[in-house]
């Protein structure tokens, strides 16, 4: 039985003061939640929700990180870093990284096996353009994103592997996809996820679809046999929008 997962992306938002006292709030307020809750703030925002969050159930993970143990990569943060301030989940493989910094599946590999190596959990994202989705290239584009995300994993690493499907042009537009097209491409994620490493791994592996999830529609997906959870933006910045999808099957 996978349990639901309900993650808020708060992208380059809240200055260190307001990220903590929203934390502050939450923790509080997601003590009774049924899923698993994960905030990810900005690396300079990270130190004090880590804080605000000490003792609760309140997951912190990071929107980024290197593939390499330190040195000259100016700008960048390791997992050590992370590590050491008590942060062991990364978000990898944005649409935003992926569109604006121009990572590619390979690059967001090595920063998957690398995190691993360092005892991390994963949320892999993935998900089609528009133009991949017209042009009947969904299947192929998922496949790929997958296949190469997760290649050189084993099944145990799969323990520490949260997928989310996120369709681009879903992302941060109000436009959702339709629960029947979400769990058309979870199943097919989940299908590939099999084909790598067996049946047993795919039907425990978490998938959360993103794109535009909000109180009114969260119900309706997580209703979906393959749809485990979401990975929220927009929807994640404000208590009055979060509260209530994290408590979406109280
Ligand atoms: C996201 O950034 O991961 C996301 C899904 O954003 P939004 O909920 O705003 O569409």
């Amino acid at each position: 039985m996978r349990q639901l997962y309900i993650a808020g992306n708060w992208k380059m938002n809240k200055t260190p003061s307001e990220a903590a006292l929203f934390a502050k709030e939450l923790a509080e307020k997601a003590a009774d939640a049924k899923v698993k809750v994960m905030v990810a703030p900005t690396f300079v925002c990270l130190p004090a929700v880590v804080e605000a969050l000490k003792g609760s159930r309140v997951i912190v993970a990071a929107q980024n990180v290197n593939d390499h143990e330190g040195g000259a990569y100016t700008g960048e943060v390791s997992c050590d870093m992370l590590s050491d301030i008590g942060v062991k989940t990364v978000i990898l493989g944005h649409s935003e990284r992926r569109q604006y910094y121009g990572e590619t599946d390979e690059f967001i590999n090595a920063k998957v096996l690398f995190a691993l190596k360092k005892g991390f959990d994963i949320v892999l994202c993935v998900g089609e353009t528009l133009s991949e989705r017209e042009s009947g290239r969904l299947r192929e584009v998922l496949g790929r994103q997958v296949k190469v995300g997760l290649s050189g994993l084993s099944a145990e690493d799969m323990a520490h592997v949260t997928i989310a499907y996120e369709p681009v042009w879903a992302i941060g537009t109000g436009k959702t996809a339709t629960p029947a097209d979400a769990e058309d491409a979870h199943a097919f994620i989940r299908s590939v996820v099999a084909g790598i490493f067996g049946s047993d791994v795919a039907e425990n592996t978490i998938i959360q679809y993103g794109g535009s999830v909000k109180s009114g529609n969260v119900r309706e997906l997580m209703a979906q046999k393959d749809i485990d959870g979401a990975l929220v933006g927009g929807a994640s910045l404000t208590l009055d929008q979060f509260l209530p999808i994290i408590h979406c099957v109280d």
